[in-house]
């Protein structure tokens, strides 16, 4: 079916939030566009899954080697290690870092080839990316991040479909994978995961491990300052102290 999307909501979005059934994830990827934006809240619900078992894996397009007060070659590396601190945080061993330009970041084939790969390297359950969306809460997002977005969202279909990419399966041996959830974070919810406070502080452990970059941030608030409400606003709507917030799609299952 390449027609329409096969994935259904489960309720319309803006009704009350419904509980993530993700008892049977046993792989999640988390695509991003840079080093550090797993971090502002979402790690608090990779922090769930790892503490129960769950193999979380972190793609990133780019090395967010244009986000510093430093020359790219030595913040892309900086950034890098970072990261690989922040994974450690929360239980996440594979991180793989990808070259894509970061600033420039486009929306294209290759990208989508590129996540396409990962996911049917990785195979997971679900995935979690962005929505691709110019307003989000805080204000216009970065165009790294709508590229990032809409190219997973795509890339969960093209790794399910053996037709586009064929040189995935027939020169690097990756058959199609069918993702059975895609979960959009920052952008209107369906879903939310309950997260528990030693979740939210290795939330905020996970933030403060990229210090070198905030510390080129003047401005930026203290994670601690900011993630823990940041969860709090998320659990609201659902009658939780703290949680993430989603809209989850089903894709099979
Ligand atoms: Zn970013």
């Amino acid at each position: 079916m390449t027609a329409t999307y096969p994935s259904r909501m489960t309720q319309t979005p803006g009704a009350v939030l419904q509980p993530l059934d993700d008892a049977a994830f046993s792989r999640v990827l988390v695509v991003v566009a840079h080093p550090d934006d797993v971090e502002y809240g979402l790690s608090a619900a990779v922090s769930m899954w790892t503490m129960r078992g769950v193999e979380v894996a972190y793609l990133l397009l780019t090395a967010g080697e244009a986000g510093m007060q430093r020359a790219p070659e030595a913040a892309g590396p900086l950034r890098a290690r970072e990261q690989r601190a922040a994974c450690e945080v929360v239980g996440v061993e594979r991180l793989t870092i990808l070259g894509f330009p970061d600033g420039t970041l486009e929306y294209g084939l290759d990208l989508r080839r590129a996540i396409a790969r990962e996911i049917r390297t990785f195979r997971p359950d679900a995935v979690v990316c962005g929505a691709g969306q110019v307003f989000v809460e805080w204000g216009l997002d970065h165009a790294d991040h709508r590229a990032a977005g809409l190219a997973t969202i795509d890339a969960v279909r093209d790794a399910d479909n053996r037709w586009v990419f064929p040189g995935l399966a027939r020169e690097e041996d990756l058959p199609p994978w069918g993702v059975s959830w895609l979960l959009l974070y920052a952008t209107r919810p369906t879903h939310f995961l309950e997260v528990s406070p030693e979740a939210v502080d290795k939330a905020v452990a996970s933030l403060s491990a990229h210090a070198a970059y905030l510390a080129d941030l003047p401005w930026h608030p203290a994670p601690a300052e900011v993630i823990p409400g940041a969860l709090a606003a998320q659990g609201e709507p659902a009658g939780v102290p703290h949680a993430v917030t989603f809209a989850a799609h089903r894709l099979r299952g």
